[in-house]
């Protein structure tokens, strides 16, 4: 029997839901297993197990790979009002990643799997569009309210010592609605700081979207703070021969679909939320996009960039054969994996994540692949693998 890579130090590996968990859970046996003496530190954030926490096994996940270092997670269910019925759960729970994401202040980057055989939507494309998520703040740490009936709005500032600030939003002449976002300054230089090693580690141009001729103060603030941080790394960047671009959102939208790709396109937190996944799209499918959570003192959660696959997750609750791309989740896995080899300074565990993810694009490119590439590649969906047959197909391939 062929020896087990041992894997040094623990992965934080965050369990998830739905057909994303039917698939976490058959990379593992079928692939991972086989090959490696894993070293994981578990957490089980399924829908009903943080229930049954009140959430705290979320908060201990994230902890756990501020320890560790690296992670990797699996998708998992938001709940809606759907979903607490659907559960039964205690409430709606907040999203586990913008947990996670607070608790580490980290960048999100994420990146297309780019396989000559299937053919982006965008001529221009021949190189991945990366995108650098700011994700801290904005609406996702927004306080809402609902206005009820005709009154004053304002915002009131009182600092630590002196007096408060009041300023006026809107005189409501009826019911509505409103909302305050906030963000932080250090937030901001610790998201532009990592956007500008990304792109020099990788040797990438960098874009920055925002609007900063409608939010004035907001937005600019961003842009101000990355031209502040590009101007101080000058020098690195021109060594690099990288060219830093500021563009209203807009026009970036528009010069994007012209491009070629190959940046890293950074973008505000709702504006990274709706891009990644129009890139994704864009690039053949969701399956393909992969999703690194990067903090500022360099420790990393890997996972794919798509959700929890729902739909197909009934499918196969009724008996029915799926055909789910794995191959985002098998990524986050190679990911973590060649981070903790990296890390550990163990170079057969770094190949293997390669080998890895090697004959999965092999795979892909001889033939075998789900029905969403299928269509994509020209294929018909009838000609498509199972959710298993695929992982199954790059097992052998492996091996
Ligand atoms: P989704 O899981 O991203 O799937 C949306 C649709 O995209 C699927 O129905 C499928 O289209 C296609 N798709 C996505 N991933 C695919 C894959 N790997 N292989 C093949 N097709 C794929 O979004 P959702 O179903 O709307 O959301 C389900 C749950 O995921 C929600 O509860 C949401 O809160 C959660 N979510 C979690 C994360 C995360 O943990 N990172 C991210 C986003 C959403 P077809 O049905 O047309 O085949
Ligand atoms: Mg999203």
């Amino acid at each position: 029997m062929k020896t087990k890579i041992k894997v040094q130090n623990p992965i934080v590996e965050i369990d998830g839901d739905e057909m994303t968990r039917v698939i976490w859970q058959l990379i593992k046996e079928v692939l991972l297993e086989p090959h490696l003496e894993l070293n994981l530190e578990y957490y089980d954030l399924h829908v009903q197990h943080r229930d049954a926490t009140n959430d705290q096994v979320t908060i201990d996940a994230a902890l756990a790979i501020r320890k560790h270092g690296v992670g990797v997670k699996c998708a998992t269910i938001t709940p809606d009002a759907e979903r607490v019925t659907e559960y039964n759960l205690k409430k709606q729970w907040p999203s586990p990643n913008a947990t996670i994401r607070s608790v580490l202040d980290g960048t999100v980057f994420r990146k297309p799997i780019l396989i000559d055989t299937i053919p982006p939507s965008v001529r221009s494309w021949r190189l991945p569009v990366t995108i650098g998520r700011h994700a801290y703040g904005d609406i996702y740490k927004a306080v809402e309210f609902r206005v009820p009936q005709a009154g004053k709005l304002e915002m009131v500032y009182t600092p630590e010592h002196g007096e408060p600030t009041r300023v006026p939003v809107h005189e409501f002449d009826g019911p509505g609605v409103a909302m305050t976002m906030h963000n932080l300054d250090a937030s901001i230089t610790s998201f532009v700081k990592a956007c500008l090693t990304y792109a020099i580690a990788e040797k990438t141009d960098l874009w920055f979207g925002a609007k900063d001729t409608i939010s004035k103060t907001y937005h600019a603030r961003f842009r101000e703070l990355f031209q502040q941080a590009v101007d101080q790394r000058k020098e690195e960047l021109q060594a690099a021969g990288i060219e830093y671009r500021y563009l209203l959102i807009d026009d970036a939208a528009a010069q994007l679909m012209k491009h070629e790709g190959g940046m890293l396109l950074a973008l505000m937190n709702y504006d990274g939320d709706v891009w990644s996944d129009l890139i994704a799209g864009g690039f053949g499918s969701l399956g393909l996009m992969t999703s690194v959570l990067v903090s500022p003192d360099g420790k990393y959660e890997f996972e794919a960039a798509h959700g929890t696959v729902r739909r197909h997750y009934y499918r196969h609750l009724a008996g029915e054969t799926t055909s789910t791309n794995s191959v985002a989740s098998i990524f986050a896995w190679t990911g973590a994996l060649a981070k903790r080899g990296e890390l550990d300074q163990t170079p057969e565990l770094v190949r293997f994540a390669q080998e890895l993810e090697h004959a999965v694009i092999e795979t892909i490119r001889s033939g075998t692949m789900t029905k969403d590439l299928a269509l994509v590649a020209g294929a018909s969906g009838e000609t498509a693998v199972s959710t298993e047959g695929f992982i199954r197909a790059v097992a052998e391939r492996l091996s």
